[in-house]
Formats: structure tokens, C-alpha cells, sequence
């Protein structure tokens, strides 16, 4: 029986790991992440002695199953946040994924094949700016020379990897997908769309597709006071165009979204013309033609930025994860396990990345179920009440059942 309380309880344990109230700030790859990786293990003590940390940082703690050498159904979430992100997202998918296991396995169920709870390590990328560490990662699909990648005070992957007593090369974690039997992932919605519809619990169909880039773009560094306005060549100025015209252009592509969520100036001084200004770009959408059509629109923007500010403009690309259709049939089967604790999910694309596409690139049948969250997500505003998480739990066990029982 899924313990409402107690996954209450340890939803709370694991937020005082890098929190403080609400507010939670436990970056990918730190000690704090290890600890709350600790904790998870202790959690899982009375039922698996198992536990292995791979050379990203991943934590997976293997139950056993009738069949030691068939493949694992593997079942969980992420443990890092955001910056003063909040206390759910990830964290509660690695909670309930522990609670429906233990559940089970307390009351008497034994597997018919090996289950794996997987705590993901540096999922949101907010040190390193690579998010999907962990799994992309444990599927090979890192990006080239990710290991070099330095946060901001100069630390490199390697680096923060072998502080945490592991060897410093992240591809090793790789493993063989067809070791997996099939890939469960719950998780806080993150948007609007359960509370808006009165739902606790959705299942997801598909995730989008997101490019992730970085602009940099070269003025010319002046006097504030001294340079007329005609003679300016002002870097800030050229990219104040470029981040309003990436809302117009997502804004005309159907179901497309663009964000420009960082910006530097340099030198950055109030009686200086800009001479630098680098910014980041987030898009995304539920197919490749649609993010395709904001990037070339973008892109006939910047050539004619460039050509009327004499200004240079350079692209560079970090990441790109194609849109994620998950697998037909774990969605009928987490559609059955909703509607089998009395709940009816709405099919919902995901407008977020998660972990679960890197198995489903890599070929595991892979399904997400929503726990409907208030508050919005990345914020300590975030909240899944615990009947919706204890919910979500019940609801997961079934779909173990179905898939490994
Ligand atoms: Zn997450």
C-alpha cells in the first residue's frame, strides 16, 4: 500500500538537502546532489542492497526479479534543481518512483524481472549548461568534449565529477539500452494544463524538440558621453532587436516557444556603448519544421541586424534534442494504471525536456506520467499536494505491475 505520509515525509527530508522553506538549490554535480543521493539510498536500504553511482553521477538502486539477467524496467526522476527552483520538480519522481516500489515489495509482490530506481544527476544543466546530464550520459548521447564544459568560477565537468570521488570521464556511465526494459518517469507537470482541467495525473505523448544556442554579438565600445548617436555601433542596442524578434517569430509558429533567459553586456559600465552582448536562446516546439522556421527567421534577422549596425554576429549551437514521440504501448499501459486508481489523465505533450528522451532516442520503450502541480515549476512556488503525489504513487505501482510483475 502506497504510504501517503511518507512519501510526504521524505518529499520533505530530501527538500532540507540544499533548501531552505520552499526554496531549493541543489546544482547537478555538487555534493549536495550526492547527498541527496545518499538519502535516496538509505530510503531503499530495507529492500535493496544494491545501490551503484555511475561515472556521471547517476544513482541506481536495483531490486531484484525472478529473471536476474533480463532486462531492468528502470523507473525514476532527477535529483538536482534550478537555482531557488523548488522542491518537486524531479525530486518528486524519484520519491513516488521509491514509494511504489517499496509499496510493492512491502506488500509481498515479488518481480518477475529486475526494477532499478534511477536518481539522474544534472538534469536541468544550470552549472554546466548541458541539461539531460545524467542520461544523456547513461544512453551515449552526450555532446562532444562535454566533460570540458566549465561552470562559472572555471570548474570543469571533470573536475566536479572527480571531486565527488568519481574519474572524471562522464562517457563511461554509457550503457547498453537493450539492458532496459522499458523507462517510467513521474514527474510535476509544470504547467497549467491538469490544474486547469481538474486533473491530478496526466500521461504524456510526446516531448518537445529544443535547440539551444548562444549569440554573441561585437559592437564597437565607445564613450557614452562623447559618441553621437549616428557613430554608435552599440552592441546591446543590436540585440535588444534580436531577443524581441525572437518573440514575434515563435509567436507566428504554431505551438512555438522562445525565450532569451540570459544576457551579459560588456564591459558593462553606465557611461559605456556597449561594445559586447552575448545571450542565450531557448527554442522549442512539438516538431523539427516548426523550430526549423523560428531558427531561419532568426537568422534573416540577424543578417539584416548586421548589415544595419555594422555589428558582427556569431551563432554558436550547445544542444539540440529532437521532439521525443514516447512509446505507444507504456502510454496505454500508464493510461490503464491512471484509470485504475480512479483517475482519468488527459494525453498531454510535454513543453519541457526530460530525461526520459534520451532512452526513448536510444530505443527503450519510455513513458511519462504528470502529477498536476500549482504554483508553476523552476520556482519554491512549485507544489503537488500530497494526495496527487500519493496518487501518482499508486498509479506507478500498477504500471510496475503491468510491466515487471
Ligand atoms: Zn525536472
Amino acid at each position: 500500500m502506497t504510504d501517503a505520509a511518507r512519501l510526504e515525509t521524505r518529499v520533505r527530508e530530501l527538500a532540507l538537502v540544499g533548501g531552505s522553506g520552499t526554496s531549493v538549490t541543489r546544482l547537478g554535480l555538487t555534493a549536495l546532489e550526492a547527498e541527496a543521493r545518499d538519502l535516496v539510498r538509505s530510503w531503499c536500504a530495507p529492500f535493496s542492497d544494491d545501490a551503484r553511482v555511475d561515472e556521471a553521477g547517476n544513482l541506481f538502486i536495483r531490486f531484484a526479479g525472478a529473471d536476474a539477467e533480463a532486462p531492468a524496467l528502470l523507473v525514476g526522476s532527477h535529483l538536482d534543481s534550478v537555482p531557488e527552483g523548488g522542491r518537486f520538480d524531479g525530486a518528486l519522481g524519484v520519491c513516488v518512483a521509491v514509494e511504489a516500489v517499496a509499496s510493492l515489495l512491502g506488500s509481498g509482490a515479488r518481480f518477475a524481472r529486475p526494477v532499478e530506481v534511477v536518481g539522474w544527476a544534472d538534469e536541468e544543466g544550470a552549472r554546466f549548461g548541458v541539461g539531460l546530464f545524467g542520461s544523456s550520459a547513461a544512453f551515449g548521447r552526450l555532446p562532444a568534449g562535454a566533460a570540458d564544459l566549465r561552470d562559472r568560477n572555471g570548474v570543469s565537468i571533470a573536475e566536479a565529477l572527480r571531486a565527488l570521488g568519481l574519474s572524471g570521464d562522464p562517457a563511461t556511465a554509457r550503457i547498453d539500452p537493450r539492458s532496459v526494459h522499458a523507462y517510467l518517469e513521474p514527474h510535476i507537470e509544470q504547467g497549467p494544463r491538469l490544474e486547469r482541467a481538474g486533473r491530478a495525473l496526466g500521461v504524456v505523448t510526446d516531448i518537445v524538440g529544443i535547440y539551444h544556442g548562444r549569440v554573441r554579438v561585437g559592437g564597437r565600445q565607445d564613450h557614452a558621453g562623447a559618441t553621437v548617436m549616428g557613430a554608435r555601433r552599440d552592441a546591446l542596442v543590436a540585440a535588444s532587436g534580436l531577443v524581441a524578434a525572437l518573440e514575434r517569430l515563435a509567436s507566428a509558429v504554431p505551438d512555438t516557444v522562445g525565450t532569451v533567459g540570459e544576457i551579459a553586456v560588456r564591459p558593462g559600465a553606465k557611461n559605456v556603448v556597449p561594445g559586447e552582448c552575448v545571450f542565450s536562446l531557448d527554442v522549442r516546439a512539438p516538431s523539427e519544421e516548426h523550430i526549423e522556421r523560428a531558427l531561419r527567421g532568426l537568422g534573416e534577422e540577424m543578417a539584416r541586424v548586421r548589415r544595419e549596425r555594422e555589428v558582427a554576429i556569431e551563432v554558436e549551437p550547445l544542444q539540440r534534442v529532437p521532439v521525443t514521440p514516447l512509446d505507444a504501448r507504456v502510454l496505454e499501459t500508464l493510461v490503464a494504471a491512471v484509470r485504475s486508481v480512479g483517475a482519468e489523465p488527459p494525453l498531454l505533450v510535454s513543453g519541457a525536456g526530460h530525461d526520459a528522451q534520451n532512452p526513448s532516442l536510444s530505443g527503450v520503450p519510455t513513458g511519462m506520467i504528470f502529477i498536476r502541480s500549482t504554483g508553476g515549476s523552476h520556482t519554491p512556488a512549485e507544489l503537488a499536494s500530497a494526495a496527487d503525489a500519493a496518487l501518482g504513487a499508486r498509479a506507478l505501482e500498477h504500471a510496475i505491475r503491468a510491466l515487471a510483475a
